[in-house]
This record gives structure tokens, C-alpha cells and sequence, in this order.
């Protein structure tokens, strides 16, 4: 099936379409991000407002929205212009006045006619102790009154888009919603007590009462769960597409790790030792790998990929590990290189840099076998780069690095087993989201010996004191980052800043000892300013956040973050774990510009108080939501409309469980409930995922 299921046309085609719905509304829907009728059913009500109707707005809740039979009494027509239009009039205990500005009097007249009874529903407010409703929503005769629902929907709104306007445009396309055939596991949805799909929409969009807005309530729950569903199918088909590439297992002999291990100061950690023995089961399977190994910064992920590759090269085939910067693949090459020579083994380095004949005799090894393991950026997956046997892929650091982008890899056509690492703590319920294609290794346990980074909150107008502590530190043998302003707007404001910094430093501490690095220098002027750091030359590297990733410079102790409200959490905890990876004690200054927002202080506040990258990402995502925290376009993480992926963690893990296992008893999805589950990634937009059936 690769174009869309006929049944679902009408839930596709224009918004025109609908009746009631103009070209006008059409465009205003767009602030909403509706452009089919599909999108108006899948936007449910935020709230709800209480209609029932009352004897007397007389010990009503005010402000609030009151129904209410009265005889309309009086009405009194504004004094000056522009003043407002009152009718009085009397409910069962009390009189209170309808308010109208800029009223149409002979229409008012005509519609509240003295001495008549009339239903009106609207907000109470009290003004002057006197009750009044200004602008009534509804103005009907008694025999009419049903026409008013006791529980109303409340809709979303935008520019232009009014209650009306969306009710009558939701309930348009709900005369659409066809009825689907069953996506979900029929055991999962009668414990769970959900209903059908297109019981689900319409009780959705017809609450009866507050608690049927509530995320647990079964239309929304179900509806909550089939967005999982979609997304979770996508990457177990992506999962299933990739494990399906290998054709042969990697066993490892263990002789050429062994002679690393031996060449190295310390032995592993528990956790490393576990994350290594997974991998090693993965490579040795005749599937194909595809597993994130996740841990804060500092816990050795580097060795651990290392021993990965070496597997690859004891099988007698290569591995490549790519990093995201040219800094940090010349890094990994500085690191890595000895204790690749250790064990005989040939690791080279390929980056957008290598031209010419350099880069043309790099190929010609790689072709050859020659070079066993290749450390570099982008460049190593460029067309014209190829391996003679390549084992297994690294991807360093990515958190950039989306669902779509390992799909990319996995159509490089070699058969090599994936391993990507994040050094991004990231809360469970987005671990399932953002890789629930990939199975799991997490090092959860730093290297012996790290001593605790202190932590201090600085004022800005203390800038003084900072600077002469950093002198009397760089006397004493100490190196500092020193980390400038996050400027949205504009790189250039960025670099002015870093500039200007660079340059009063320098005057202070004096010429030489100061470097610096930001974003627009040249690959080359960028290297060299890190060299001269990492060899100890300057001393204090000006910085913008192009140090975020990786960077290791052990005898680094103190890091100075200026305006450290304006980075965000992760950032802040990627900055601060380039410190304290060293013997000596080490300090983060975070200066802040007073007063802070509330969320700076409580950012801030949360850097003081602890280091744990895994907590750190759990307030990250309280604070800033899913979507924002791993940045929705890149992540390849669908945009949920009703699902709640904090809230609804659990549900998550069933449906990945859940697709995991449609995807193993049916991976064409041809059975009928597979087949219904294409539906539902139509249903969903789930593009990628319809791709991969219809090739695969
Ligand atoms: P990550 O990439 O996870 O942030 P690295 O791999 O860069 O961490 O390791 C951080 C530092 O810890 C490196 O200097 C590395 O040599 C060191 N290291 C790694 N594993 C161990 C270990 N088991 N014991 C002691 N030090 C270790
Ligand atoms: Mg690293």
C-alpha cells in the first residue's frame, strides 16, 4: 500500500471542503496548525464550560459562567457615547443587569422585549456589588433553551477562529470520521476499557462533564495511545529494516582489547564492562546492530566504542567512528591513535580537510584494508568513501542525530552494525520517543576518583573578583574556560561579545595567556586555538559554545559561564562536565545578570544542587516540554496533539512493547490487524514508516 486508503479521503482533502468553512477560515486555521479535516478531529477540547441551567445566579461561583431563566426588565441606554447598554433583569431570587457595549438598540429591543422571559447564559461578574453579564453568549426563548448544551466544549483558538467557528468546523469534519477497523492488540484495549476509534473521536469532542477532559478518560487515553502506536511502529520498522541489512556475525578474538587493556592506567568500570558485553552480543548476532550507548559526561563512553571497533578489526574486518565536529574527531584520534598503535592496530583520521592526494591515498587504504579503524566527521560517509569491510559504525555525540538520520546510515548500504552514543542524559519517557527503535546501553556509573565539581552562582557586577581569582589560579598552574552570552539573535552579537571579553582578559591577565574559539573561525584557526589550550600555551580559552561537546582537557579546572541564564540546562551540564576530569578540585561559576526570571533562577538553582545528568534532564523536560527538548524537526519525533508524552510515560512503553511485537508476528503487516495499522500511519502521517513497508 503505498498511497493513501481511500477511506481515509475525506479526512484529507481541503479544509474548503467542509461546509461553513470559507477561505478566510481556512488561512486563520493555520494558527493552529489545521489544514485538514483529519487535523480539527485530532484537536480536542482544552476545557469545558458548565452550562446546567440554575434557579439564580444568587450564590453562583463568580466570576463564572451562569445559565439562567429571567422576565427582562428595564433597559437603559448609555448616557454618552461609547458607555454601555444595560437591560435589567430578574431571575427567581434576584435582579441583575445584561451589558452591552456599542449596542444595536432596536436589535436589543427586538430580542429582550420588556416584561418577556428569556434564557441567558454567560460570565457573572460582580461589578459595584451589583451582577452583571456583559455580553451574554446565548440570549434564547424558554422553549428554545436545549438548543444550549449543558457541557460546551472549549477549543483551542487562534487569530480569527472563534468558539463558533470551531465547533461548527469540528463538527463538520467529524461527519467525516469514518469508522476504522482495529489497530489495536484486542487484549490491550479490553483491559484498558477503550472504545473504537471512532467512538473514541466523538465521545472526545462531546465531554459531559469536566472529568471527561481528563487525559485518563478512555476516548482520550485510546486516542493518546494510537499516536504512540503510530510513532512506535515507525521505529520498530526502522528497527526491523536495519536488522534485517547484516548478514553476518562479528566475533571478536579479544587478543587485540586485551593489549589495550593492558595499556591503559586503570581498569573498567562495571558499567563499562557491561555495556562492552552487550555490544559484543549484538555484533555476534547475525542481525544487524543498532544500539545507543548512553552516558553522562565523563563516564567513558570513548573506551567503550573503542573496544567496539576493535572487535570489528579482530574479526579481520574495520570499523569508523564519526564525531560531529573536526574538534572532536582529531580529538578522538589524539585519544585513541596510541592505544590503537598499543595493539598494532592502523587508526587514521578523515575530515572535510583531507584534499587532494592526502585524501585520495586515505580512500585508497580504506579500500585496501589498510586503515582499520577511520575516526572523522560527515565526511566518512560521502559517497566516494569505501571500506574494504566495514563492521561497525560509531556516531559520537549526536544528539542532533534523529531517527531520520540513522535511517540515512542504515541505507548506506553496508552491512555494518550501528552504535550511537549520546552524551545527553535524557529522561526515559523521551528515550522511548526519540529511540525506540534502538535497544539500550547506559553507563550509569562515572570513573573511580572524579571529585565533585563545585558549583557557584555569581552576580555579573562581581565581574572583578572572578578575574582576579582566575589570576591567582592560572599562577597556580590552573587552565579556565571561560564560556561567553548565548545571543539568540545573532551570531555576530555572539562573537562581538566573545570578542570584547577576549580582549578585556587579555588586558588583565595579560597577552598570551588568553585564547579564543567561537563558532565562524576557520576550521584551521579554530584547531589551533584548542591546541594551544590542550598544550597548556594559554591558559584561559575564550569560548563560545563550541566547547559544548566533548572537549577534554584534563588540567581544565575552572569553568566560567557568563550569562549563565541564558543557556539552557543541558547545555549548562554539557559545559560543566568539561571540567573536574582531572586529579585537582574544580569550579563552575555560573554569572548571572540580576534580577533573574523565574525559570533562570530555578535553572540555575538546579545546577547548584546537583550533577546528575539523568535528574538534571528530568527538570529539563518539566520545564521546557518534549518537543523543545530534543527540538522536534531534528529529532524526527512527531508532534503528538493528544498524547502527552511526560504525563503519559507508561503508555508509551506499551506501545513500543506492543509494536515490537505486531512488528515480529506480522513484518509485512499483511494480517488483518497489520493491515489496519497501515490505516493508522496514514492516519498519522507517518510517511517514513509507509516508505519502509511499501520498499521493504
Ligand atoms: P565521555 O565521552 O563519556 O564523556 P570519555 O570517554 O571522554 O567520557 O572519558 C572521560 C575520561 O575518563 C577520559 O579522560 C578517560 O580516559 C577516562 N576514563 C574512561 N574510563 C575510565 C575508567 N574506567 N577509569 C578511569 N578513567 C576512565
Ligand atoms: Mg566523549
Amino acid at each position: 500500500m503505498s498511497s493513501r486508503p481511500e477511506i481515509l479521503f475525506p479526512l484529507f482533502a481541503g479544509l474548503d471542503t467542509l461546509p461553513g468553512v470559507g477561505p478566510k477560515t481556512v488561512k486563520n486555521l493555520d494558527g493552529l496548525e489545521i489544514e485538514r479535516p483529519r487535523d480539527l478531529i485530532f484537536t480536542l477540547p482544552i476545557s469545558g464550560v458548565d452550562r446546567r441551567k440554575r434557579k439564580t445566579v444568587q450564590g453562583a461561583d463568580l466570576p463564572g459562567v451562569v445559565t439562567v431563566e429571567v422576565t427582562v426588565g428595564q433597559h437603559r441606554a448609555p448616557a454618552r457615547r461609547g458607555g454601555a447598554y444595560r437591560v435589567v433583569v430578574e431571575d427567581e431570587a434576584t435582579a441583575f443587569q445584561l451589558v452591552f457595549f456599542h449596542a444595536n438598540e432596536p436589535y436589543l429591543r427586538q430580542i429582550l422585549p420588556t416584561g418577556a422571559r428569556r434564557v441567558v447564559s454567560g460570565k457573572v461578574e460582580l461589578f459595584d456589588g451589583m451582577a452583571q453579564m456583559v455580553h451574554p453568549d446565548h440570549v434564547l426563548e424558554p422553549r428554545e433553551a436545549d438548543e444550549i448544551p449543558e457541557f460546551e466544549p472549549v477549543y483551542p483558538l487562534t487569530a480569527g477562529i472563534t468558539q463558533k467557528m470551531m465547533s461548527k468546523a469540528v463538527a463538520a469534519a467529524m461527519t467525516r470520521a469514518p469508522e476504522l477497523a482495529e489497530w489495536i492488540d484486542p487484549a490491550q484495549k479490553a483491559q484498558a476499557g477503550w472504545p473504537g476509534w471512532h467512538a473514541a473521536v466523538k465521545a472526545a469532542h462531546n465531554p459531559q462533564i469536566l472529568a471527561d477532559l481528563s487525559p485518563a478518560h478512555p476516548a482520550r487515553e485510546r486516542l493518546a495511545y494510537d499516536e504512540f502506536l503510530a510513532h512506535q511502529l515507525t521505529l520498530a520498522l526502522a528497527r526491523a529494516r536495519l536488522r534485517r541489512g547484516k548478514g553476518r556475525a562479528t566475533v571478536g578474538t579479544g587478543a587485540l582489547q586485551a593489549m589495550v587493556l593492558q595499556a591503559l592506567p586503570y581498569s573498567l568500570t562495571g558499567a563499562q564492562t557491561r555495556a562492552i558485553s552487550e555490544i559484543a552480543a549484538d555484533m555476534a548476532q547475525e542481525s544487524r546492530m543498532n544500539r545507543l550507548l548512553q552516558g553522562d559526561v565523563g563516564s567513558g563512553k570513548t573506551l567503550v566504542a573503542l573496544k567496539a571497533l576493535l572487535i570489528a578489526v579482530e574479526a579481520g574486518g574495520q570499523g569508523v567512528m564519526m564525531a560531529p565536529t573536526e574538534i572532536l574527531a582529531r580529538q578522538h584520534l589524539e585519544g585513541l591513535r596510541p592505544l590503537a598503535e598499543s595493539a598494532g592496530v592502523v587508526l587514521e583520521i578523515l575530515t572535510g580537510r583531507d584534499k587532494g592526494a592526502v585524501r585520495k591515498a586515505k580512500l585508497a587504504a580504506l579500500a585496501k584494508g589498510d586503515i582499520q579503524i577511520l575516526v572523522g566527521t560527515h565526511a566518512v560517509f560521502q559517497k566516494d568513501v569505501e571500506f574494504a569491510d566495514l563492521r561497525l559504525a560509531v556516531v559520537d555525540e549526536q544528539h542532533r542525530f534523529g531517527v531520520r538520520q540513522r535511517l540515512e546510515l542504515g541505507r548506506k548500504g553496508a552491512l555494518a552494525d550501528v552504535l550511537v552514543m549520546t552524551a545527553t542524559p535524557i529522561p526515559r519517557s523521551l528515550a522511548l520517543a526519540q529511540y525506540g527503535d534502538m535497544d539500550v546501553s547506559v553507563l550509569d556509573e562515572k570513573p573511580p576518583g572524579r571529585k565533585p565539581i563545585k558549583t557557584a552562582l555569581v552576580n555579573m557586577a562581581r565581574m572583578d573578583e572572578v578575574v582576579d581569582h582566575l589570576r591567582k589560579a592560572i599562577k597556580a598552574g590552573h587552565q579556565a574556560y571561560w564560556v561567553c552570552p548565548l545571543v539568540e539573535e545573532s551570531e555576530a552579537v555572539d562573537l562581538s561579545s566573545a570578542e570584547e571579553r577576549f580582549r578585556r582578559l587579555r588586558a588583565s591577565l595579560g597577552e598570551g595567556v588568553v585564547g579564543l574559539v567561537h563558532g565562524q573561525m576557520s576550521a584551521e584557526g579554530k584547531d589551533a586555538a584548542m591546541r594551544a589550550f590542550q598544550a597548556g600555551e594559554t591558559s584561559v580559552l575564550v569560548a563560545t559554545t563550541v566547547i559544548e561537546v566533548g572537549v577534554d582537557v584534563t588540567n581544565a579546572t575552572i569553568m566560567v559561564i557568563e550569562r549563565a541564564e541564558s543557556f539552557g540546562l543541558a547545555q549548562l551540564h554539557q559545559l560543566r562536565g568539561r571540567v573536574g576530569r582531572g586529579e585537582a578540585d574544580s569550579t563552575c561559576l555560573m554569572m548571572y545578570q540580576a534580577p533573574l526570571s523565574q525559570s533562570g533562577e530555578q535553572r540555575l538553582a538546579t545546577m547548584r544542587d546537583t550533577d546528575d545528568g539523568f535528574k538534571i534532564s528530568e527538570v529539563d523536560l518539566e520545564m521546557r516540554g518534549a518537543g523543545d527538548l530534543i527540538g522536534t524537526a531534528q529529532s524526527g519525533l512527531p508532534k503528538f496533539r493528544v498524547a502527552d508524552l511526560e504525563a503519559q510515560t507508561a503508555l508509551m512503553a506499551v506501545a513500543q512493547s506492543d509494536a515490537r511485537k505486531l512488528m515480529h508476528d506480522d513484518p509485512v503487516l499483511q494480517s488483518p490487524r497489520g493491515k489496519a495499522a497501515r490505516v493508522l500511519l496514514w492516519l498519522m502521517q507517518q510517511d517514513q514508516a509507509i516508505r519502509l513497508i511499501s520498499v521493504g
